[in-house]
């Protein structure tokens, strides 16, 4: 293939990359509120060494200590999986490693709180010295950059993941972005080289029944050009995103990558809408 058929045909395969699995217990560092609905948890530890997280939307499992005992128990890694430990499964929850720093062998977290939840709760009352185990990630899946633009669709529980592409996404990228937060106190940085227009979408105040990013995604102007739509947010919501992505905005499928990173009544789910 010459420069020109390149240029032309830009190879926008996804990669899925894996990663030997290994289950760390890490201690809490640092704990700040970043806004009224988001806690950002810097768990460190020589466990770290190693840690490696090269997708944006990459998830590691949390592993909480039992709530009446105290007590984290972590699975090993074994050759065909987890090896979970006597009493059974402790909890545990998928979040974003937000920011690993590798010389401090720390790793950002970032909580997005809603009303009832072990992780949620682990993270109200979390303070330095808390335990915290951390599996993973197990893989990783790369989403080229050559796109005429990309669009970021989530609420709180994916902006770590949003954060994390708006970062990588070079000088002359453009991305839409919408964002879906409880009011305009909960609205965070998300610094980027690239051309940025962000809407944010608040739930207070949002009309009844059609789910606020669906309504903004309704309302939004897109631009032309082939895009890729990232998905992360309730999962009958990120289900509804997807269908009108493909139904009236022309989307690929095949450039669509949308999951439930909760679903409305269920504890602990995760859920991929991908074809
Ligand atoms: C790949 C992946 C990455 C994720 N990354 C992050 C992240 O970086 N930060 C983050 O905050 N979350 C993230 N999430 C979402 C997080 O895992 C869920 O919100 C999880 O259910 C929270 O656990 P919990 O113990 O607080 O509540 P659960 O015990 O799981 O659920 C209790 C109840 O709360 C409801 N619920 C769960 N989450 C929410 C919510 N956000 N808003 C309202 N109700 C909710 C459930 O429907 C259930 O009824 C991610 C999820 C996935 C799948």
């Amino acid at each position: 293939m010459n420069d020109t058929t390149n240029a032309s045909f830009p190879d926008r395969t996804p990669q899925r990359v894996r990663h030997p699995l290994r289950f760390r217990e890490l201690e809490v560092r640092q704990v700040q509120r970043i806004t009224p609905h988001l806690v950002r948890v810097t768990v460190g530890g020589d466990a770290l060494e190693g840690f490696t997280s090269p997708g944006f939307d990459d998830h590691v499992k949390l592993f909480f200590p039992d709530e009446q005992t105290g007590v984290l128990a972590l699975p090993t890694a074994g050759p065909e999986g987890p090896i979970w430990p006597e009493g059974g499964r402790p909890t545990m929850r998928d979040y974003t490693p937000r920011r690993f720093d590798a010389a401090a062998c720390t790793l950002e977290i970032d909580f997005a709180l809603h009303e009832a939840g072990p992780a949620t709760r682990w993270a109200e009352r979390a303070a330095p010295g808390h335990r915290l185990g951390v599996g993973g990630p197990r893989g990783s899946f790369i989403v080229p950059m050559a796109f005429d633009w990309h669009l970021l669709i989530g609420d709180d529980t994916a902006l770590p993941a949003i954060a994390r592409r708006l970062a990588e996404l070079p000088k002359g990228a453009r991305a839409v972005v919408l964002a879906e937060v409880e009011s305009e106190a909960d609205h965070v940085d998300l610094p980027s080289e690239a051309d940025v227009a962000i809407t944010w979408v608040h739930r207070s105040g949002a009309a009844r029944g059609t789910p606020p990013l669906l309504a903004a995604l309704h309302a939004a102007r897109l631009p032309t050009g082939a895009f890729h739509a990232w998905i992360g947010c309730e999962s009958a919501h990120a289900k509804a995103l997807r269908a009108h992505l493909i139904d009236e905005c022309r989307a690929n499928p095949k450039w669509i990558r949308a999951s439930g990173y909760w679903r409305d009544g269920s504890a602990g789910t995760h859920d991929s809408h991908d074809e």
